[in-house]
């Protein structure tokens, strides 16, 4: 049953039968529409010059062939995709991924995601989302430099730090981002800082952008437990992945005086019931680049490593799924709610099923959508755009202070724009129409374009 308005129908048929099989673009531009049936019903005039359909059609897609040799001379071929997808408010800005999984519909729905989470900062960041079906997992360091060399070589005529601006994202860090940005400048004989973020300290990154994705996650459910006078303090929660967002989610959570009891990668879960050390846990992913069953067994007796069932199933109070897309199900819905979860925190992008979201909303559970929650990230990569633009350094105090500010004010965003349409609470409806509406509204400035 869609609860689609029946305006919009023709705008979501069309984008089904234009982008066939994309599964995951389908999920999220649905998710989006049925937002939007409140918009146009009390402001009729979105739906002309087809505004909606044009912020469902990326603006530009590059498909291309990225050769690369192995350490034993073997080439090989991956596919690499850049989505730019609306530029109205900013040059394209969002990360890229490398994952076997990618495909141009995985780039589209995230590209999609950005363009709305970018437009939730308030900063001047259009959308965009790039990445390779290239499994960086057992590669050497030579092999991972020359396949982001490769990558970049088709890659830099469509950049600019007024084009388009990429990043990290899952299996891009600041090793890869380095070997990109080399190849950038060898490539166009210019130091061109703010044309990638994510960068290291010594050539231009900016201090807690490693750190933001997962502080500002936990700055947003801080702030949305305090709308129940609920905080973090002595609370159990569980936070799947053990990736750069989940490791500094449970860094923030832990000096908000939570514990996080339990963690994933894709092998398994842990659970700690001392709380996560998150000095092992980075050691055994961001230093040995292990897999987390290396946790359980450094740790000892207090951790078990489990590689059947759901991280879900282990009870908490607060959820924050930091993993990737759909990992969190109905079923695992309906288990933490068993369980007495008050609280559920995107740190990943679309990590929840759209089922599980409805029944978090249905249970009342305070829900707080990626494109909300985890917009910390990429709102940090606009601060370092602009200290590169300034020849400017912040302090770390200064950058976290800013990033919390930001997600204060994404937060209250999505709570007054549910309020207004009636939907109190509901940070689904709030954050996709506050998104909408700055995009839509920089759009018609701009004519048909
Ligand atoms: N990949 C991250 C995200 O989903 C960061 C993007 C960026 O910093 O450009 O928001």
């Amino acid at each position: 049953m869609s609860k689609i308005d029946e305006k919009l129908e023709p705008v979501l048929d069309q984008v089904l039968r234009r982008n066939a099989g994309e599964l995951e673009f389908h999920q999220a531009v649905t998710e989006v529409l049925e937002s939007l049936g409140r918009v146009v019903a009390k402001y009729p005039s979105y739906l002309e010059n087809a505004l909606i359909e044009r912020i469902c059609e990326p603006e530009r897609q590059i498909i291309f062939r990225v050769p690369w040799v192995d350490d034993q001379g073997q080439v090989h071929i991956n596919r690499g995709f850049r989505v730019q997808f609306n530029s109205a408010l900013g040059p394209y800005k969002g990360g890229l991924r490398f994952h076997p999984s990618v495909n141009v519909g995985i780039i589209k729905f995230l590209g999609f995601e950005q363009t709305f989470k970018n437009a939730l900062t308030g900063l001047p960041i259009g959308g965009g989302k790039g990445g390779s079906d290239f499994d960086p997992r057992g590669r050497s360091d030579g092999e991972i430099m020359r396949f982001c060399q490769s990558y970049m070589t088709e890659l830099h005529r469509h950049l600019g730090e007024y084009t388009d601006v990429p990043a990290g994202d899952i299996g891009v860090g600041g090793r890869e981002i380095g070997y990109l940005f080399g190849q950038y400048k060898r490539l166009t004989n210019r130091y061109e800082a703010g044309v990638l973020t994510g960068k290291g300290l010594v050539y231009g990154g900016s201090r807690a952008r490693t750190e933001a994705t997962g502080y500002g996650a936990v700055y947003f459910v801080e702030r949305m437990l305090a709308t129940r006078q609920l905080t973090f303090e002595n609370r159990r929660v569980v936070v799947s992945g053990s990736g750069n967002v989940a490791i500094y989610t449970a860094e923030k959570i832990t000096e908000f005086g939570g514990k996080v009891v339990a963690c994933s990668d894709s092998s398994g879960y842990v659970v700690d019931e001392a709380g996560i050390d998150l000095a092992l846990l980075k050691e055994v992913k961001e230093s040995r680049r292990e897999r987390i069953s290396e946790y359980a067994r450094l740790k000892g007796d207090g951790a078990r490593f489990s590689d059947t069932g759901s991280i879900w199933d282990v009870p908490c109070e607060i959820a924050m799924p930091s993993a990737t897309q759909n990992e969190l199900t109905g079923r695992d819905a309906k288990a933490l709610i068993e369980n007495g979860v008050i609280a559920v925190g995107e740190g990943a992008n679309m990590p929840s099923t759209p089922e599980a979201v409805r029944f978090f909303r249905e249970a009342g559970v305070l829900f707080a959508p990626g494109k909300a929650a985890n917009a910390g990230g990429v709102a940090t990569s606009a601060l370092e755009m602009q200290q590169n633009a300034s020849r400017d350094s912040w302090t770390f105090e200064q950058t976290e202070q800013r990033l919390a500010d930001i997600m204060r004010r994404i937060h209250d965003t999505c709570a007054s724009t549910a309020d207004e349409f009636g939907t109190p609470g509901d940070y689904v409806l709030g954050a996709n129409i506050a998104g909408f509406v700055r995009v839509a509204e920089a759009m018609r400035a701009l004519g048909v374009i």
